[in-house]
């Protein structure tokens, strides 16, 4: 599929300019070879995706008009397809086209991009994943943080849940996937103690990812995050690069639940928000209290990355 076929269904609208402006200001989706507003994206209830959660997606960041990381995240998301045995009809280019696509629609400069691949709908009557018609769906929408501006300075309020991670045996955490009630219920546990965001463990005193992140403790100096058992994220990678980058010593191993409550300094890494500090776990400080200066680093120094042609992609070509 061109990028020009993109467009020409895209010109298919018959809203008025200013109209169709104002339908795309909440995003715009690609569904069913079109893109059409975010609101008017509609997929069918039979789809196994939504059913029964078979689905893998990923989201990439567009941040002042620049992709971060695109490739790395569309490798990532065909390793995932890969791994469920799903394919779908379009190269990395055309998928590509179709985010750029969608970011215009929306006439995003800071934007939250989301690719999809769904089983699909068996046939009448079949229970068979193989009879399946693999679904490719993408949507770009305002970006949208983990932490407000606020908690970005003063650091989060972190309960470490008594929720466990879905185990990495049943689920491969490494295929990025819409298995969220463990996440979703952490939140709510986190809530009801009148913190802000949550992190699971293993079940065995390790801690693990939360609802959207991968964790960083600061402990003797040195950083560590968890080296199995969580999903391999853009940020979490480039929050490894920039320590050897900057000379800072970083080890990926088990993290241990009390390791963790005594670190100096906390953070979490997502696409949606980058690097954000941790300031309270369970109600306790962490370390000195606010963000921590090594974070506070790191923070700078991932946000000044989005500029590096090494690391960003302009949305308009
Ligand atoms: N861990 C989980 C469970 C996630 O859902 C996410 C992102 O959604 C992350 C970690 C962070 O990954 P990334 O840095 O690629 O956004």
């Amino acid at each position: 599929m061109s990028n020009s076929r993109v467009s020409d269904v895209n010109t298919q609208r018959v809203d008025s300019p200013a109209e169709e402006k104002a339908s795309f200001a909440r995003g715009a989706a690609f569904v069913d070879g079109k893109i059409v507003p975010v609101g008017d994206a509609k997929i069918s209830i039979l789809d196994w995706g939504f059913l029964r959660s078979d689905a893998t997606y990923d989201v990439v960041h567009v941040w002042n008009g620049r992709f971060f990381r695109l490739q790395d995240h569309l490798d990532r998301f065909s390793r995932g397809m890969k791994r469920l045995r799903m394919t779908i009809p379009y190269s990395d280019a055309e998928i590509q086209s179709i985010l750029q696509e969608c970011v215009l629609a929306a006439g995003l400069t800071n934007a939250y991009v989301e690719v999809v691949c769904t089983r699909g709908i068996p046939l009448p009557g079949s229970r068979d994943p193989r009879q399946c018609t693999n679904k490719f769906y993408a949507f770009a929408v305002p970006f949208t943080w983990i932490a407000t501006e606020e908690q970005r300075v003063r650091g989060l309020r972190m309960r470490i849940s008594n929720v466990h991670r879905i185990a990495p045996e049943a689920v491969d955490p490494t295929i990025k996937n819409y298995h969220w009630l463990d996440l979703i219920n952490s939140l709510f546990e986190a809530y009801n103690f009148g913190d802000e965001t949550a992190v699971l463990t293993d079940g065995r005193e390790h801690v693990i990812e939360g609802p959207g992140f991968n964790i960083f403790a600061v402990i003797d100096g040195i950083i560590v995050t968890p080296r199995s058992g969580v999903l391999e994220g853009i940020t979490r990678q480039t929050v490894i690069d920039l320590a050897e980058m900057g000379g800072y010593e970083l080890q990926q191993r088990a993290l241990k639940v009390d390791e963790f409550r005594d670190a100096t300094e906390i953070f979490i890494s997502s696409t949606a928000g980058g690097v954000m500090p941790v300031g309270w776990i369970d109600g306790k400080v962490v370390g000195t209290g606010g963000r921590g200066p090594l974070t506070e680093k790191i923070q700078k120094h991932y946000w000044e990355l989005h500029i590096d042609p090494a690391f960003s992609t302009p949305v308009s070509q």
